[in-house]
């Protein structure tokens, strides 16, 4: 490749789109704090998400920490260590005590079988991950939460605009949590929100998210501030019109990958499951087995990047093996997210990749596989 290939690119509305809403920030003087702007954000992104109470906010991370803050989450709370420093970080960050529990090998996502043997007397919730935008097992999730009466945040981060049997993921669980992050396959250039179906727990969030301030003269919570500017707004409502025509070539892209690579030994894929759910296509991780691809996944990335492809070791290390935690000595068996991130390599994957680039990625894949012993 002559140019530089990234494992993503953020998506970009035409520049005209974007200039329009500028002008209107620069008629109004409002920059922040729930705008013209903003609202009108919140209102197009509640109708796609066909939700009523949706919190558009600074980032995705602040909207999770806020999550459990607005539902008092106390003690221990069970979640997967096979995602981004944040989950573990909001987690950690209030004061809470994460659990760590096991991802299934089929979809990376947290394994219903090993949740309720994690659960004691101090644990109040469960904090999954929809990692790459594989759904987690919303219903057994559920069925387990009502067992112990738990509180159920998603981490959905990855999962924008994604329906489960045709219903936005967004339904299941307390809260769930959308990043917009530049790198996700929505942006508001920085920016996240927070979904629930409670009316009561988006007021409580909406309050956390500008310092706790209920009323002119009243603080009523040790909010913070995690509120979206206008200009991330108008980013939102812009890049919102083409978010569709992006999933579509963004599929294209991820077939063509799995046509080529679901073929070559000792390579793993992801269990898609097409006729119940509706995937955003963002990211396409592959697993290598080194014994039976011959090499292993450090060198495959190495074989890419002298070609100047940069695939990324998505999640290496898994949280609870990071250093800032390496004193604490949390609980829970997570071997098979070991091993898991030590296969992993994501592909670059974004709506104005080249289906040539994609083809070529392949070949080096599939030369790489010849390279050792079967
Ligand atoms: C990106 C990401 C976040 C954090 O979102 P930001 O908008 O970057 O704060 C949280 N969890 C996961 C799994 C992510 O990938």
């Amino acid at each position: 490749m002559e140019e530089n290939i990234y494992v993503t690119r953020p998506s970009l509305p035409p520049v005209e789109e974007y200039i329009e809403y500028v002008r209107q920030i620069w008629d109004s003087h409002n920059l922040t704090n729930m705008g013209m702007v903003w609202q009108e954000f919140n209102k197009g992104l509640s109708a796609f998400l066909q939700e009523q109470h949706v919190l558009p906010m600074s980032n995705g991370h602040m909207a999770l920490e806020m999550a459990l803050q607005a539902l008092d989450i106390t003690g221990e709370v069970i979640t997967t260590p096979f995602t981004f420093a944040s989950t573990t970080h909001a987690i950690v960050r209030n004061n809470l005590t994460p659990v760590f529990c096991d991802i299934k090998e089929s979809d990376c996502t947290i394994d219903p079988d090993k949740i309720e043997e994690l659960i004691t007397d101090k644990t109040s919730a469960i904090v999954p991950v929809h990692v790459y935008g594989m759904p987690c097992d919303v219903e057994r999730i559920e069925k387990i939460a009502q067992r112990h009466n738990l509180k159920v945040i998603y981490d959905a981060a990855h999962a924008f605009g994604e329906r489960i049997n045709g219903v936005s993921i967004s339904r299941y669980g307390d809260i769930s949590m959308f990043s917009f992050h530049a790198t996700k396959c929505f942006n508001t250039i920085e920016g996240g929100c927070a979904v629930t179906r409670d009316k009561e727990t988006m007021l409580k969030i909406y309050q956390l998210h500008n310092f706790g301030i209920v009323g002119r003269e009243s603080v009523e919570l040790v909010g913070a501030n995690a509120k979206m500017n206008e200009f991330q707004a108008a980013m939102g409502i812009c890049n919102l019109k083409h978010f569709e025509e992006n999933r579509n070539a963004r599929k294209v892209i991820f077939n063509r990958y799995r046509e080529r690579l679901s073929g070559i030994n000792g390579l793993r894929l992801l269990d898609y499951d097409e006729d119940k759910n509706t995937y955003n296509y963002s990211y396409m991780p592959i697993f290598v087995d080194s014994a039976e691809y011959g090499m292993n996944r450090d060198a495959l990335r190495e074989l890419l990047a002298k070609k100047h492809i940069y695939a990324r070791k998505y999640f290496y290390p898994i949280t609870n093996k990071f250093n800032c935690y390496k004193n604490i000595g949390f609980r829970g068996n997570t071997e098979i997210a070991e091993q898991k991130s030590k296969q992993v390599l994501a592909l670059p994957l974004y709506a104005d990749l080249n289906i040539e680039t994609v083809e070529e990625i392949c070949n080096v894949i599939e030369e790489g596989a010849g390279n050792g012993v079967r």
